[in-house]
C-alpha cells in the first residue's frame, strides 16, 4: 500500500514531481541538458544568494559531505556534533584519513556560536563541519550567529550541511560567507532521493585547487570546470534534475517568503499539537527545527504500535532515530506539505493515540 510519508526523509513527493521525473530521456552532452542544467543551477543560486551557479551531484548528501572535507581540509577539521548526522560526518572525515577533532554536545542541544569560537580560537583548524538542522533530534542551530563568529576565522573553511533546511528557511551563503552549503533533495525540496546540490565559495574553490588527494567523483575543481559548460563531471541523474527544475519553478511561484512562512506555521502548529497531547519537545527551548518536530515519548505510549496502526491506515510515521529510537518520535513538516496535511495527521493520531497509551 502507498503510504503518505510523514517521516523526515525521504518525504512525500507530489504527483506532478513524479510526472516530471518520467520525462523522456536525452543525452547529457547536449544543448537540451545544458539549458536544463543552467536553469536549475541558477535557480539554486538565486535561492541561496550564491556567488555562482550551484553544483549538482548525482549522489546522496553524504557524497558531498565526504567530498567537502576531502577538498577543503589541508590541516585539521573541527567537527561539531549534536546528533547522528553530525557525528557520522566526523566519522566519515576520519575514514578519509583526515585529521579531525570532535566537538560534541548532548543530543537535543544546539551548536552555539560560543562553542565554535572557543574551538577555533587556538588556530589549530583550517576547516569546520556543521549540520544546520540535525534531523535526528529536530534541533536547528543558530546559523546566522555562528556565521558571524566564522567571519573572524577566514582561514577556516565553513562547511555546512543544510540537508533538511535548505529552501525551508532563509539561507544567504554570500552574507553568511559559507564556503560549502549542501543538501540532498529528498528532504526539504520534496523530491525522491539521489541528487545533492552544493554551493561553493570562490575562496573555497581556490583552496580546493591546492588540496592533494581530492579524488575524482567529488572533486570540486572538476565540478567548476564542467559547470562552465553547464554540465557535470560524470553522467547526472537527468530525471531528478528535470524534476528539481520543475520544483524550483513552483518554489518561486509560491514565493520564498510565503514558503518560509508556511514552514513556520506548520512547525508552530505541530509543536503546539505535540504539547497538547501531553508530550514534551526533545530540543532545548528556542532551538526547535522549522522542518520537523522531535517529541519525547511520555513513557506510556507504545510508539512501535502507533507506527504500525498508522501504517495500516496508509501513513508512514517515525519512531525516533538512533540512540533515541522509541524514546522520541519525529513529525516532518517540509517539502510540499501544508497545514491541511498536518491537520489530517493530527486527526489520525488523535484517533490512534488512545489505543496505544497504557
Ligand atoms: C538525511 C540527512 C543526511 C544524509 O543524507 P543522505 O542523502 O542519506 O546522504 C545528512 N545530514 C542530514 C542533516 C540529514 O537530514
Amino acid at each position: 500500500m502507498k503510504k503518505k510519508l510523514f517521516i523526515p526523509g525521504p518525504v512525500e513527493v507530489t504527483a506532478d514531481v513524479l510526472e516530471a521525473m518520467a520525462t523522456p530521456m536525452f543525452g547529457h552532452r547536449t544543448k537540451e541538458y545544458a539549458d536544463l542544467h543552467e536553469k536549475v543551477a541558477c535557480g539554486l543560486q538565486k535561492l541561496l544568494n550564491a556567488e555562482r551557479p550551484v553544483f549538482l551531484s548525482t549522489s546522496s548528501a553524504f557524497g558531498v559531505m565526504e567530498g567537502a572535507v576531502r577538498n577543503l581540509v589541508q590541516k585539521r577539521c573541527a567537527s561539531f556534533a549534536n546528533g547522528a548526522f553530525s557525528k557520522k560526518w566526523h566519522d566519515v572525515t576520519l575514514r578519509c584519513g583526515i585529521e579531525a577533532d570532535l566537538f560534541a554536545v548532548d543530543w537535543g542541544r544546539p551548536i552555539t556560536p560560543e562553542l565554535v569560537d572557543s574551538a577555533l580560537a587556538g588556530g589549530k583548524y583550517d576547516a569546520m563541519t556543521l549540520v544546520h538542522n540535525e534531523t535526528s533530534t529536530g534541533v536547528m542551530s543558530p546559523l546566522e550567529e555562528i556565521a558571524e563568529v566564522m567571519k573572524r576565522y577566514p582561514e577556516v573553511s565553513f562547511i555546512v550541511d543544510t540537508v533538511s533546511s535548505m529552501s525551508a528557511v532563509p539561507i544567504d551563503v554570500s552574507a553568511q560567507e559559507i564556503d560549502v552549503c549542501l543538501a540532498g533533495v529528498q528532504k526539504a525540496f520534496g523530491l525522491p532521493p539521489g541528487l545533492a546540490v552544493f554551493a561553493v565559495s570562490e575562496r573555497a574553490l581556490r583552496k580546493a585547487e591546492t588540496t592533494p588527494g581530492r579524488g575524482y567523483y567529488f572533486d570540486f575543481v572538476e565540478f567548476e570546470k564542467n559547470a562552465a559548460k553547464n554540465n557535470t563531471p560524470s553522467t547526472p541523474c537527468i530525471s531528478q534534475i528535470y524534476a528539481l527544475g520543475h520544483q524550483l519553478e513552483k518554489i518561486f511561484v509560491e514565493g520564498l517568503e510565503n514558503r518560509y512562512e508556511r514552514h513556520r506555521q506548520m512547525a508552530e502548529a505541530t509543536r503546539a499539537w505535540v504539547l497538547a497531547q501531553g508530550f514534551t519537545l526533545f530540543p532545548e527551548e528556542g532551538f526547535c527545527s522549522m522542518t520537523l518536530t522531535c517529541a519525547c515519548s511520555d513513557g506510556q505510549t507504545d510508539l512501535e504500535k502507533l507506527k504500525k496502526l498508522a501504517a495500516e491506515r496508509g501513513y508512514a510515521l517515525d519512531n525516533g532515530y538512533g540512540k533515541i529510537k522509541n524514546e522520541t518520535f519525529r513529525i516532518a513538516h517540509m517539502g510540499d506539505f501544508t497545514m491541511e496535511d498536518m491537520c489530517e495527521l493530527f486527526k489520525l493520531l488523535e484517533e490512534l493515540l488512545p489505543q496505544v497509551r497504557g
